[in-house]
């Protein structure tokens, strides 16, 4: 459990970065070794990292065995930086979950996906709509609200991985302003935190503005994550000016 004071000032927002993938994850660079993203964050001078490789469905509850071969890997790199060893996990439909509860509890950061509809084993809505995958969304958004199991939300509301639209932000066009401001409602209650997730804020800057804007109306937590693959990617100070042009 992971829990910061709410703040909607990026420039503090930036000393912790909850999103960062390690060379277990195997979309991430071989460069993503333990003890250079830690010292990459101590050269920034970040307050808080998650480490939050990717769980495998074939390799039910491995995550909490890897957070103990980290935890390791940390005992020999010296470090200021707080380090939280996660993982991004997975609902992939109404309720379902990748890894069993007692996994997910055992990490110290449970950033969880509801939208890796690339995957092969993940669900779709029936009908292949736009507003069907906004609501399918928010139907798997609250079944991880109400299993208790999470922390934050890695980059939700995010439909670069829908396939089915020549433009996949007609998915996001198609959430109201209402549905935004009771789910994030709903999760704050449970002290679960809503993420600023860099690529996807990126690749649909008119969603992410509307859904910052409405967080801080309702009083959400925001956490950073610059879902870093890279070591580039590690200082999220860096990406301050750019979270403020795109978010402001
Ligand atoms: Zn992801
Ligand atoms: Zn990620």
């Amino acid at each position: 459990m992971f829990v910061h004071e709410k703040t909607y000032d990026i420039d503090e927002l930036v000393l912790d970065n909850l999103h960062i993938h390690t060379r277990y994850s195997r979309c991430a660079n071989r460069e993503m070794h333990v003890r250079d993203i830690v010292r990459a964050a101590d050269a920034a001078g970040l307050r808080t990292i998650a480490l939050t490789d990717h769980n495998y469905i074939e390799k039910h509850n491995a995550v909490a065995a890897q957070r103990l071969k980290i935890l390791k890997k940390l005992e020999k790199v010296p470090h200021e930086v707080r380090v939280l060893v996660g993982a991004e996990l997975s609902s992939y439909g109404i309720g379902k979950f990748a890894d069993d509860v007692e996994c997910d509890n055992a990490l110290d950061y449970r950033l969880y996906t509801t939208n890796h509809y690339h995957q092969h084993y993940w669900e779709h809505p029936a009908e292949k709509t736009p507003r069907a995958y906004a609501a399918h969304m928010l139907a798997i958004m609250d079944g991880v609200i109400e299993s208790g199991r999470a922390d934050c939300f890695a980059h939700p509301f995010m439909a670069g991985y829908v396939k089915a639209f020549d433009d996949f932000r007609d998915v996001t066009r198609a959430f109201t302003d209402n549905e935004i401001g009771d789910i994030m409602a709903k999760a704050d209650a449970r002290e679960i935190a809503w993420e600023l997730n860099l690529p996807a804020v990126r690749d649909d800057p008119a969603f992410f503005r509307r859904y910052f804007h409405i967080g801080r109306e309702v009083g959400v937590c925001f956490n950073i994550g610059t879902d870093a693959h890279v070591l580039e990617r590690v200082n999220a100070k860096a990406f301050a000016e750019e979270y403020k042009q795109l978010l402001y």
